[in-house]
């Protein structure tokens, strides 16, 4: 934190969705295809052709707009935002402008630095995508329109954040809630959520906002906390140097930690906003956002309370299983079957997360079922077999798909709960090792876990480690 200035930061977020077809043709918006083999005349911008406007992105900026506690308008504007661009067939980008689909938003978020705060925002609108240029090795460049006009819904944040960790906070706040909605992919690095970060410092006590720079290429959550980072210590130089902050758009270089000017106030296009002929104004019914309303999932934020006050789940916990949409839906599937909450999370942040860390995977391609893994957890609760067996079951079931009492079974791993038997294994044990039994006796007593260690080993894991000890403790302490 600046003793003298105060940062002010404010987002603008686009979020790319994940609608099979661009928001006004037919066309797909699938990626990696061949250039210009998804285009038609609406979306190469040819003369004459009408725009359509695909309901999915309706529906889906209503599902953002719910979720970041907007109103929804009930009537809102398309407008043609005019500029020239190559990658930009009809000389204008269809967006909203002066009545976008959502307004007067807000998201609570929560840092160390700051504890809990909420942050406005703004404004929601839907818009198309611009295509792409291709730069070839014989400096000619190609246009590859795939892209062009593929929907877009772009979040514009109040000024609210006071440092990069709360804008950082706030951005994976929105990125969780859009993954969560299904809306979005969510891959920062493809340019799926996308930031520009406007930054600007004043003296403390200021009402007046100082003038801003927008940070644009910032493709990284790292990224962004650094360029944000760069700039105020850029902008405290300037003004330390009895200079002033000029108004510009600064490109972030990631390999280099330092941002550059890419055009100044004087050289910001003059949109010429107006609405467009070709769309009639949208209309959305209170009938249409409850259906919307209605088809919401249970969003992170509520499933993190809930985890901790239904639950009973520590905060830590419920944060990691919230986090991931389809890691909760795993979790929740699980606890349904074997309704021990805290055993649950441990299992799933343990076993499960450290097995798909390890093999690369991700939850929906875990192997072991919640229901085979309740499976795993009822033979420890009712003593078939220990902790640590259990375990080894959960490798098994890895590999083999099987259900746990198949793999208890086939593999002989039932727990050896039968006193007599552990009470020979303990006599073998205590036989073997006269040093340390002798020193036991003399008052070492933490070489009881050296013993339970022998029991367990000589019984192949298999004997109950409570009735090990206690009777480990009886033979030692006899005589
Ligand atoms: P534009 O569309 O030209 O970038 P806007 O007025 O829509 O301009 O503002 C874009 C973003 O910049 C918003 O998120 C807003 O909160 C933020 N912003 C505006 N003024 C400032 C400022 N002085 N300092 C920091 N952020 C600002
Ligand atoms: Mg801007
Ligand atoms: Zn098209």
């Amino acid at each position: 934190m600046n003793s003298r200035y105060e940062v002010v930061i404010g987002l603008e977020v686009h979020v790319q969705l994940t609608t099979k077809t661009k928001i006004f043709c037919g066309c797909s918006t699938g990626f990696g295809q061949s250039p210009n083999s998804q285009t038609c005349p609406v979306c190469l911008g040819l003369p004459g052709a009408l725009p359509v406007l695909n309901r999915q992105v309706v529906d889906d900026a209503i599902k953002a707009g719910l979720a970041t506690n907007c109103q929804i308008a009930p009537d809102s504007i398309f407008a043609r935002k005019n500029y020239f661009y190559p990658d930009l067939p009809k000389g204008y980008q269809i967006s909203q402008f002066e009545l976008p689909i959502c307004e007067h938003g807000w998201l609570d978020i929560e840092t160390e630095g700051s504890g809990k705060k909420r942050l406005g925002i703004t404004r929601i609108h839907m818009e198309e995508d611009a295509g792409k240029l291709l730069h070839n090795e014989d400096n000619s460049s190609s246009v590859d329109l795939n892209r062009a006009c593929t929907p877009l819904l772009e979040v514009v944040s109040e000024p609210d954040m006071r440092s990069s960790e709360e804008a950082i906070a706030y951005l994976k706040q929105l990125h969780q809630i859009v993954v969560y909605l299904g809306i979005c992919d969510g891959n920062l690095e493809e340019g799926s959520f996308r930031c520009d970060a406007n930054v600007s410092i004043r003296p403390w006590g200021q009402k007046e906002l100082g003038t801003r720079s927008e940070l644009k290429n910032l493709n990284s959550f790292r990224y962004i906390k650094q360029a944000i980072e760069y700039e105020v210590e850029r902008q405290i130089d300037v003004i330390d140097a009895g200079e002033k902050v000029v108004q510009e758009t600064r490109l972030f270089d990631p390999d280099a930690g330092v941002s550059r000017s890419m055009r100044g106030k004087e050289e910001a296009h003059d949109y010429r906003y107006f609405p467009d002929p070709d769309l009639l104004p949208l209309q959305v019914s209170a009938d249409w956002v409850e259906q919307v309303r209605s088809s919401l999932p249970e969003l992170s934020a509520a499933k993190l309370q809930r985890y901790q006050d239904e639950m009973g789940l520590p905060v830590y916990d419920a944060g990691v299983i919230s986090a991931d949409r389809q890691l909760a839906e795993y979790f929740e599937a699980l606890v349904e079957q074997y309704n021990q909450p805290k055993i649950c999370s441990n299992w799933v942040m343990g076993e499960v997360l450290g097995a798909l860390k390890e093999k690369n995977l991700t939850i929906d391609q875990c192997p072991v079922s919640p229901e085979l893994l309740a499976g795993i957890l009822q033979r420890i609760d009712d003593n078939t077999i220990s902790g640590k067996i259990a375990k080894t079951v959960f490798e098994e079931i890895w590999q083999n798909g099987k259900t746990a009492d198949q793999v208890i079974e086939e593999k002989g791993l039932k727990q050896v709960t039968d006193t007599g038997e552990i009470e020979a294994i303990v006599a073998a044990v205590i036989a073997a090792n006269p040093g340390q039994v002798a020193e036991y006796r003399a008052g070492k007593e933490k070489l009881m876990g050296f013993f339970v260690g022998q029991v367990m080993q000589a019984s192949k894991g298999k004997a109950n480690p409570g009735m090990a000890n206690a009777l480990l403790k009886k033979k030692l302490t006899e005589m």
